[in-house]
């Protein structure tokens, strides 16, 4: 097992049974739809292949809010530099913003826009009408519904459109486990999915991808449960030669905040068409690893590519190299909003560190996966084996790095059989042996509750026990 996670988008490429078996047996973690083309249909179409497969894999909905898109048009536009493009408003038009009438009207002349990820550049000279005459200033093509980015327009959209709350309320309903929601740029933008999330126990993820998310980065992380490191649209916006140290940044503040972080976009791009990545590629996998994400993950790649199982095996194969050569790393940041898990698993990184070898790994009962996460976060040599309270805190795990296996131990909600610490020390360990996950002769670093009669959230047990 890695301790780093996999993220991989789904799509054309990755529509297919066989595909989806040999992706997961490959490693993957999350399967990510991507909001911009999906609908509940696809939804459902992607949830049934991944569980037909495994219950353990979890499954992210990503909406899109702000994001312009062009229109699907039949064949990709060839361009050259100082060509014209004319960028309508209706369907009579061959290319025009499908999801975002009356673009035109917050658009002056003289602004960039960015195709795709910024393959294709166009500057804006002149509005005629609801037509944007524009110039092409670099780029070989212009492909079909690709985004487009608008640095510095302040066009008027809703966070969530109504394409995405219908997703989202689908997802929600069908126990999706995370929304990765884009153009996160300030608490009110994430406090606005939570509260459409209400109740529901779906994790948020903001997609930082500009300017105004990355300055404000502190009072998102207070919100979400996570953030995306979505390098495609932060290099269009802020310039490509911005995203290194930002994503250095954002990851630094995620793991001391104990929350998820994933890097994004471009991580083995040229295997969309080819059987193997570049040394480059490989080394920004390894960067995003040393520097502490959580999570990898594949776009284009697993969704639209050619070889979209061996770029899992791919990133399997960098990560379990990677990962020989971290060294544990406590992370001495306090964690306002779980204080005695943050003290406890601080001290259990500790206590790893210096034991190393004398202790073979660790067992967390973790209701909520929480103090899981904030262990996850020191980078110990030793597995995690984890207990959740059932499937889905579960596959919420399935994004947070270094732990190694997650069983369910239902006997950490209400009404447990188990109040007896002794007694609950003695079930833990037999669960765990029983699950393969630890062996006779071994010293484990336990970390637990109980009685599991209590709602409260802080663990009490913190033992080292002979198996
Ligand atoms: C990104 O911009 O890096 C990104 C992840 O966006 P999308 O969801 O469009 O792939």
């Amino acid at each position: 097992m890695i301790k780093t996670k996999i993220v991989c988008t789904i799509g054309p490429a990755s529509w297919d049974q066989e595909v989806m078996r040999q992706m997961i047996a490959q490693g993957m973690n999350c399967a990510r739809v991507n909001g911009a083309f999906a609908d509940t249909d696809e939804l459902d179409k992607v949830r049934k292949l991944v569980r037909n497969v495994s219950n353990d894999v979890s499954l992210m909905v990503d909406v899109k809010g702000p994001e312009v898109r062009m229109n699907k048009f039949a064949q990709p536009i060839p361009v050259k530099i100082n060509d014209t493009l004319i960028i309508g408003n209706t369907e009579k038009d061959t290319i025009y913003p499908a999801n975002y009438k009356d673009l035109y009207k917050f658009v002056k002349p003289g602004q960039r826009i960015l195709v795709g990820d910024g393959d294709t550049e166009l500057i804006v000279e002149k509005i005629v009408g609801d037509q944007m005459y524009c110039t092409v200033t670099y780029g070989e093509v212009i492909k079909p519904g690709k985004a487009l980015n608008l640095p510095g327009c302040q066009y008027s959209t809703d966070i969530l459109t109504e394409k995405d709350r219908e997703n989202l309320r689908h997802a929600i309903k069908t126990g999706w486990e995370f929304v990765s929601a884009s153009f996160i740029q300030d608490a009110a933008s994430a406090k606005y999915i939570k509260e459409f999330i209400g109740d529901a126990p779906m994790k948020l993820i903001a997609k930082i991808e500009n300017q105004a998310g990355v300055d404000n980065i502190d009072e998102i992380l207070d919100i979400v449960d996570g953030i995306m490191v979505a390098r495609g649209g932060l290099g269009v916006e802020l310039g490509l030669e911005k995203v290194p140290p930002v994503q250095k940044i954002l990851i630094e503040k995620a793991n001391k905040m104990g929350k998820i972080v994933i890097a994004a976009t471009q991580m083995l791009e040229s295997m969309v068409n080819a059987p193997r990545p570049t040394r480059a590629e490989v080394n920004d996998v390894a960067v995003a690893i040393y520097q502490g994400a959580d999570c990898v993950m594949l776009s284009a790649e697993t969704s639209a590519g050619k070889y979209p199982v061996s770029c899992v095996a791919m990133m399997r194969t960098i990560a379990g190299e990677i990962e020989k050569h971290l060294e544990p790393h406590i992370n001495n940041s306090m964690i306002p909003y779980a204080m005695t898990a943050d003290g406890l698993t601080k001290a259990a990184a500790q206590l790893c560190a210096s034991l190393g070898q004398h202790i073979d790994s660790v067992i967390i009962v973790s209701k909520t996966g929480t103090t899981a996460r904030l262990l996850g976060r020191h980078r110990i040599k030793q597995p995690i084996h984890v207990f959740t309270s059932n499937q889905f805190y579960k596959n919420t795990l399935m994004l947070t790095k270094g732990i190694s296996t997650v069983g369910i131990f239902e006997g950490i909600s209400r009404n447990s059989a188990s109040f007896d610490r002794d007694d609950a020390i003695t079930l833990i360990v037999k669960k765990a042996f029983e699950a393969g996950a630890i062996k006779k002769g071994q010293r484990i670093l336990l970390i637990g509750k109980t009685p599991a009669m209590s709602e409260e959230y802080f663990p009490n047990i913190f033992e080292i026990v002979g198996v």
